[in-house]
């Protein structure tokens, strides 16, 4: 594997910039996690050889739920989004699944001009997206719309939801979802068993435009209970229990 020769050139917190050039993009990689040991370890491997070849100044934070509260994808994402910025001046995020392996790397992982949904075309999927206003696995945001939209809403907790919420805020902010082909903007999904689904998930989504303003970035309430510069990442251990 040639890819395995340019770990040397990362610095600690699985953080690089290009050897030769100034980067034009400062890309902070939001990965959601908690128990998925395998896809990470996979996830990086496979990630950092095609950052590193799209010539970025990046980062990748995994962001880890403590205790066994149901999951929330979204305000992992959050307070990702907001610890990375403690770390580096990025000026976009891109929202990662940690299950997802890009396939083509004309998939570039640039800081969008529009919200970018990345992961168009996913195997499991039969490589069609599944509806329009997907926003779901893979996708960029720059800080300014990022904190236009005050961030993910907080409140969904278990599968589903978060992600056509965050649509809901763009679209309400006139922000359009900006998509690569789906030729190119295609990836893989690990195998994994599904989650449970949040039954409030559509009565949260149907009334999620009472919040925009209220819940998000503006509401966000964690505790950060590690920051680690590991090898190939920066761990941060979030725990949301009061
Ligand atoms: N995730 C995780 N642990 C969990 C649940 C979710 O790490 O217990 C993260 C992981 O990054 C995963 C993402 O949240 O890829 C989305 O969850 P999942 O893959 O279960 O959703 P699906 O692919 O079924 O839509
Ligand atoms: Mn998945």
């Amino acid at each position: 594997m040639e890819a395995i020769a340019d770990f040397k050139r990362l610095q600690p917190g699985g953080r690089y910039q290009p050897a030769n050039c100034v980067a034009r993009h400062r890309v902070a990689i939001i990965v959601p996690y908690r128990d998925r040991e395998e896809h990470l370890r996979m996830f990086l491997y496979h990630m950092h050889p095609v950052l590193q070849r799209q010539q970025l100044d990046y980062g990748i934070f995994v962001v880890e739920q403590a205790g066994s509260d149901a999951f929330n994808r979204a305000s992992l994402l959050n307070a990702g989004a907001m610890e990375s910025l403690k770390q580096h001046d990025f000026q976009c995020f891109v929202f990662h699944d940690v299950d997802l392996l890009m396939e083509d790397d004309r998939n570039l992982y640039t800081c969008p001009q529009q919200p970018r949904h990345m992961s168009v075309a996913v195997d499991s999927m039969h490589y069609k997206l599944a509806y329009p206003q997907l926003f779901g696995g893979v996708s960029a945001v720059n800080r300014e719309q990022f904190e236009l939209v005050n961030g993910f809403s907080n409140q969904y907790w278990g599968w589903g939801g978060e992600d056509d919420d965050m649509y809901n805020r763009l679209t309400f902010h006139h922000l359009y979802i900006a998509r690569y082909p789906a030729n190119i903007a295609r990836y893989k999904m690990v195998k994994h068993k599904h989650a449970k689904v949040n039954p409030k998930r559509f009565d949260l989504l149907r009334k999620g435009k009472k919040r925009f303003t209220t819940d998000g970035l503006s509401s966000l309430e964690y505790q950060v209970k590690d920051v680690s510069l590991e090898k190939l990442y920066t761990r941060v251990l979030i725990d949301f229990s009061r």
